[in-house]
């Protein structure tokens, strides 16, 4: 393919926010890092138009890895028996977030496995003394599928936004990655019902899972453009040794940079991480990830005592580090590309509240 080709194809990407089926097949299987800089290039203009130089930091706790499903890529399902579990109590979890705001972090994302022990109800008490003691701050939740009653009961507790990355959005692909009792159509529902309720809503895929052809990722893309997300969270497939995935290739860094730049050019405003298994597969993986278009980073606040424990992956990084130490490392990453972290609640342009 030609440069004028692939120029072109940028261009009409950045101008349109769209391509043909063929066109993005093209995106997804080309091997060219001229065209990933292109795209990536573009895509940086989108951001600040957006955004600025501005990268907001999300703290996150990761306060139970006990989980009561099976994904079949994943290093904490319920069938792995060479986990030590954890749950973090609600003190614990209250405390990580006070150190997160003494730090400057202005969201907090609670994230864990679907652990029964953490009932709605539990959940709900612990979002409101979080936005009680720290009123400028968001909460975020990353805590799986639930029942309409159980957003919205959370919703009104004071949580802003909650992430559900759909993983893939072909259903025979999904019914590879997971066992037979979870459904794709149940996730998908969560996703649309989380929307409606009023959160802003994250997807999201892994790049390389096993299974995945470019048609896949095809899908997603076009999934993403119809759903609209305010986030989106992508990252490599990375395996994790006490899965039947053990022997899997991981997924390529090169595609998910790509793919970074390509969700801010359809979703021009999204809110868009540069995540930790890009940083896990790449020691630069979070500054490229920046500099293809993402504008998010979630460093670690959990306890360092237990963060070796939240492994859905292997050779997962920042898992020693104390939080303070965490959030200063990031900060020269970030301004090593010329960007600067922003001390604010870092919502979606369309749901600003700062
Ligand atoms: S991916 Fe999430 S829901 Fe699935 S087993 Fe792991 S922690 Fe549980």
């Amino acid at each position: 393919m030609s440069d004028r080709h692939y120029a072109e194809l940028a261009e009409k990407l950045a101008r349109t926010g769209d391509l043909s089926d063929g066109e993005f097949l093209e995106v997804i299987e080309c091997r060219d890092p001229e065209f990933s800089e292109l795209l990536a290039e573009k895509a940086r203009e989108v951001r600040e138009k957006y955004y600025g130089k501005d990268v907001y930091l999300r703290g996150l706790i990761e306060y139970s890895n006990i989980c009561r499903n099976n994904c079949r890529y994943c290093g904490i399902r319920r069938g792995n028996k060479n986990v030590e579990r954890y749950r973090l109590t609600k003190e614990q979890i209250i405390e990580c977030g006070d150190t997160g705001y003494e730090l400057g972090f202005r969201t907090i994302v609670l994230q864990g496995g679907e652990d029964p022990f953490f009932t709605t109800e539990r959940m709900a008490e612990i979002i409101t003394e979080l936005k009680e003691r720290h009123r400028d701050c968001a909460v975020t939740l990353s805590i799986g599928e639930l029942e309409k009653d159980d957003y919205r009961r959370l919703f009104d507790a004071g949580a802003d936004r909650f992430l559900l990355r759909h993983e893939t959005a072909d259903k025979e692909h999904y019914s590879l990655l997971h066992p037979e009792e979870m459904s794709f159509d149940h996730r998908m529902n969560c996703l649309k019902t989380l929307k409606e309720i009023g959160y802003q809503v994250g997807a999201g895929m892994m790049i390389g899972s096993p299974y995945q052809k470019p048609e896949h990722l095809l899908k997603d893309l076009r999934f993403l453009q119809s759903f609209k997300p305010e986030m989106v969270g992508i990252g490599p497939f990375i395996p994790h040794h006490d899965t039947e995935f053990a022997d899997r290739e991981a997924g390529s860094v090169a595609l998910t940079l790509r793919l970074l730049s390509v969700i801010r050019l359809i979703l021009p405003d999204v809110l868009l991480p540069a995540t930790t298994a890009l940083g896990t597969l790449d020691p630069k993986g979070r500054e490229k990830g920046l500099l293809a278009g993402a504008n998010v980073i979630m460093p670690n606040l959990s306890p360092t005592n237990v963060r070796g424990k939240y492994l859905l992956y292997d050779n997962k990084i920042c898992t020693g580090e104390e939080a303070a130490e965490c959030i200063r490392c990031m900060e020269r990453r970030v301004e090593s590309v010329g960007y600067k972290v922003a001390t604010v609640r870092g919502d979606h342009v369309s749901k600003r509240k700062e």
